[in-house]
């Protein structure tokens, strides 16, 4: 590993199931045995109800862009250089919850509010796969 290497997530407690989940090809989101209230990211106690009783479920793994921005100016530049420029994206998953990741595969000038997406499985080094999000076929 090299002074400039990009940041791997690290699992805990919460979020393990989730990153195997992810190595696994599945994206896996949390359900409260207590209330059904679907929540991201993963989080011991369910805030609409404070069960600690949860389940995990697949996600469709189709979503909308809520918000997003492209990153021109990589901070720092010998990490980010060769990537930008780049999406960071807020995916609404059709499930409802939401989470931060990347649109990749278009341009990132191209990304439209609400465009629909589907999550891709990227490698992030290390042993950790991402979710990523691409735009629908078709
Ligand atoms: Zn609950």
């Amino acid at each position: 590993m090299n002074e400039f290497s990009k940041p791997i997530p690290v699992a805990d407690a919460d979020s393990a199931t989730y990153w195997e989940g992810c190595r696994e090809g599945r994206l896996l989101i949390q359900r409260c045995s207590e209330c059904e209230t679907l929540r991201f990211p993963p989080n011991r106690i369910c805030a609409a109800c404070h069960s600690d009783k949860v389940k995990w479920v697949e996600a469709s793994g189709k979503g909308r862009v809520y918000s997003w921005i492209v990153v021109n100016h990589p901070v720092p530049r010998e990490v980010y250089g060769d990537d930008v420029p780049y999406a960071v994206a807020l995916i609404e998953l059709e499930e409802g919850v939401r989470m931060v990741s990347n649109v990749i595969g278009c341009d990132p000038h191209a990304i439209a509010a609400d465009m629909s997406v589907e999550v891709v499985f990227e490698s992030g080094g290390e042993g950790v796969v991402l979710p990523k999000f691409q735009p629908m076929a078709g």
